[in-house]
């Protein structure tokens, strides 16, 4: 059978492997040798579970948005990832990631982050976990994300300001990979998303599974089939997405929509439409879709939503789309505003700026009355609340 899933030697078409410096080869190798081990373990499987249960609060609720599905005309159930411990996803990956480092003897954490979303939830299990965490930043969203720095701070990491390039994410995450490098045998890389070298996406999509685990369960009790017609999503590298899927990616009676972030519009110059904008590359070990210049230079991404502005895509999804398994849609940065005070007035959510792409995606769809969607809300708007603010008083 056809599998959109990955192959032995860690690519999803002609996407991902592992395009790595010979230094880290017996890193990744290493990984590459444990984490499916680890990750199918009862041993595991018992601690990962009881954590997601009694610590992140899991299961999320998939809940039923009557206003939401009045509107536009169809039943949309929304998958409440932004109930979770520190407020969005990412933390059902750190979760498992730090078991895993655990189990393989590291005694030392690092990661990258651009918004800090994935920095808090890395410096929170560290926390849990009492482990070293030191996270990677570049200056330029340390500035711009004040609050999440100090959260690190307090939950007792180091966040190590990155000064190179144009101090945003892809120098962070370079910044991160340097540092790896350096301390291959101690060090645990913890990646946020469903990108860098084999087996990272696979393991992140893995990890984030229990997204559509779950969903497959509720919507067995709310409706009365496991599978809905739609799924929806945004993607920035990918990970909320790869997980809302992870269970129906062969199910070809589930339509697989995903939201990429079109910021000012995808002609503009000004948008983080990887999967639209981006031509075949490699970034950070993986070979994939890359928005870059003719000569092969990473092209600084834009979307008003900070998690959404990797000038990559995960392996997975750039297969999704050349296969058209999955609609890409892309939405931009007024249309997602617009969306996420939609949904704050019609439910009484307020989603993060990411998850609000997602639900701006749904104005470009036809709906019929009896089709069941299940859109995913990766995150809650705490954080944004100050470009809300913005928005409002500019309307
Ligand atoms: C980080 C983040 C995203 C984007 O990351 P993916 O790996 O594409 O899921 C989306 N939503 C929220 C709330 C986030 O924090």
């Amino acid at each position: 059978m056809k599998t959109y899933k990955v192959d032995e030697n860690g690519y999803y078409g002609e996407f991902g492997g592992a395009y790595i410096p010979e230094i880290l080869y017996k890193c990744v190798e290493n990984l590459k040798n444990e984490y499916l081990k680890v990750l199918e373990s009862q041993e595991f499987k018992e601690k990962y579970d009881q954590l997601l249960r009694d610590y992140v609060g899991r299961p999320s609720p998939l809940y039923l948005a009557h206003r939401l599905s009045e509107k536009y005309g169809c039943k949309i159930y929304l998958k409440r990832e932004d109930l979770n411990h520190t407020g969005a996803h990412k933390i059902n990956n750190t979760v498992g990631q730090i078991l895993l480092a655990r189990k393989m003897g590291k005694t030392r954490i690092i990661a990258e982050t651009g918004a800090g979303q994935h920095g808090v939830a890395t410096a929170t299990v560290c926390a849990l976990m009492n482990m070293e965490c030191v996270v990677y930043m570049g200056k330029t969203d340390v500035e711009r994300q004040h609050i999440n720095v100090e959260k690190m701070k307090m939950l007792g990491a180091t966040v190590v300001p990155v000064t190179s390039g144009n101090m945003t994410l892809k120098d962070a995450t370079n910044e991160a990979i340097r540092d790896w490098c350096s301390h291959p045998s101690n060090t645990f890389y913890i990646i946020g998303s469903t990108v860098g070298p084999h087996p990272y996406p696979d393991m992140v999509a893995r990890l984030q599974s229990v997204i559509s685990e779950e969903i497959k369960k509720q919507l067995l009790e709310q409706e009365g089939r496991d599978y809905p017609d739609y799924l929806m999503a945004c993607v920035g590298g990918g990970s909320n997405a790869a997980g809302t899927i992870y269970h129906y990616i062969d199910d070809q009676r589930v339509k697989i929509v995903l939201a990429e972030a079109g910021g000012k519009g995808i002609d503009s110059g000004y948008t983080a439409a990887t999967i639209q904008r981006g031509k075949l590359g490699i970034i950070h070990g993986s070979r994939t879709l890359v928005m870059q210049t003719e000569d092969g230079q990473i092209v600084e991404p834009y979307s008003i939503s900070a998690g959404l502005d990797y000038p990559g895509i995960g392996p997975i999804h750039a297969n999704l789309s050349a296969q058209h398994r999955a609609t890409v849609l892309a939405v931009n940065d007024d249309q997602a505003l617009e969306s996420a005070f939609e949904l704050t007035r019609l439910e009484g959510i307020i989603p993060a700026l990411e998850s609000a792409h997602a639900l701006g995606a749904l104005a470009k769809m036809h709906f019929k009355p009896t089709d069941v969607v299940v859109l995913t809300v990766s995150g809650r708007g705490d954080k944004d609340i100050e470009t809300y603010l913005k928005y409002s008083e500019n309307k």
